[in-house]
């Protein structure tokens, strides 16, 4: 019997099932996987509650309910001053993990190459092999992880497509600048590439600003811009997420969408329409309770001994296990349970193992902070174990 298609070859497991499945298994402290153990604003969850007693339990029209498309249009413009019309330029999605798998199959044909930057989200490697393309990483490194311009605009082959690009950054918590920004576009432009850009943790930033590519001169007609709710307002198992760009990119990325699920969960839908109107303070201070736990996170991993890469953005701080004597960061993860009692995610299943058997990421952990102090605190002491004498 055929265990699994080509298309398949290679992905395996997600790291994060393996990790999550050691967290259980041990009882540690899982700084794994990106999700806050706080649920998002009671209001919105009385929304959802509200919305199902109303009884909007059927399909939600294709491409979101006109309220929601409609309020993701207002978020566009107060916060990034981008005009979108909410009848072709905006569709709602299962979360911005489905937005990209139909950008990507409804924009990528087989032999197409796509660039990334690497460390990846796991799932973009796995839709475009699933497409028939091949991603092409373009790697930012220790210790700034800045783009390599440089090596981007090289990696530009006659068969590329598009890129997808995500700031701020997972794992590595970079928020590009305005000139790597520029620097994009004017690649994208020259090479004629669509661009699609995972914008999830736009507003978790901790200084500089982000700023959609999509508002550079000459991007708006050739991005898709994703989001979603999940990370925003802390509702990551509600799974609403979206797209917006212009009409012939939409209904590209929505005609593959409505062959996947068609429709995503209108009840969530309903009540994420009411988050985007939440005013500028909500955004404000859950980035600044976020920045908060970003410092004392990384202000102990720095006390056990580990290099620290402060992050500007996203959930996740990085460090370097190699200070403490450790040579690889998935046996180091693949160990940290048992032996102290923490699950962290290593970089390098975010990296293609290079032909000669390196890999950028070996040494790097990442440690989610979305996590109450209390459970920050817990991690940091059973780390302190680290040093402890064998
Ligand atoms: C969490 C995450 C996603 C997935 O978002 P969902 O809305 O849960 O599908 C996509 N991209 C990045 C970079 C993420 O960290």
């Amino acid at each position: 019997m055929k265990q699994h298609s080509a298309r398949l070859d290679g992905l395996g497991v997600t790291i994060f099932a393996e990790m999550a499945q050691l967290a259980v298994t041990t009882g540690a402290v899982n700084l794994g996987q990106g999700f806050p153990d706080e649920d998002g604003p009671e209001e919105i969850r009385e929304a959802a509650r509200r919305a199902i007693t109303a009884g909007h339990n059927q399909y939600a029209p294709g491409t979101g309910i006109p309220a929601l498309r409609e309020a993701i249009a207002r978020h566009q413009w107060r916060f990034h001053g981008l005009e979108v019309d909410p009848d072709t330029e905006v569709v709602v999605t299962t979360g911005a993990t489905e937005a990209i798998a139909a950008a990507v199959l409804g924009l990528v044909d087989p032999g197409d190459d796509v660039l990334v930057l690497e460390p990846y989200y796991d799932s973009y490697r796995a839709v475009i092999q699933m497409a028939g393309g091949r991603h092409r990483p373009v790697t930012l490194r220790a210790p700034d992880f800045r783009l390599p311009v440089d090596e981007l605009r090289a990696a530009v082959t006659p068969r590329t497509t598009a890129i997808v690009l995500n700031t701020p950054h997972n794992p590595t918590g970079s928020v590009l600048t305005p000139d790597e920004l520029s620097a994009v576009a004017a690649i994208a432009i020259e090479h004629e590439l669509v661009v699609i850009s995972d914008e999830v943790y736009e507003h978790l930033t901790f200084g500089r600003p982000h700023v959609p590519i999509a508002t550079l001169p000459g991007m708006a007609e050739r991005t898709l811009t994703i989001s979603s709710a999940g990370k925003t307002f802390s509702f990551t198992g509600w799974k609403v997420g979206w797209a917006t760009g212009p009409a012939h990119l939409v209904s590209a990325l929505f005609g593959a969408k409505q062959f996947l699920s068609y429709t995503s969960g209108t009840p969530f839908q309903h009540a994420v329409a009411e988050a985007l109107d939440l005013p500028d303070s909500f955004y404000s201070s859950f980035a600044d309770g976020l920045r908060r736990k970003r410092d004392l996170l990384c202000a102990g991993l720095g006390d056990v001994g580990l290099g620290v890469f402060v992050p500007e953005g996203t959930y996740f701080a990085t460090t370097d296990v190699a200070p403490l004597g450790f040579a690889d960061g998935l046996e180091f993860c693949r160990a940290l349970p048992q032996r102290v009692g923490v699950v962290a995610i290593p970089h390098q299943v975010f990296h293609d193992d290079r032909p000669d058997g390196s890999n950028p990421g070996r040494t790097l952990v990442r440690w989610a902070f979305c996590k109450r102090d209390e459970v920050l605190e817990e991690a940091l002491a059973r780390l302190r174990r680290l040093t402890d004498p064998v």
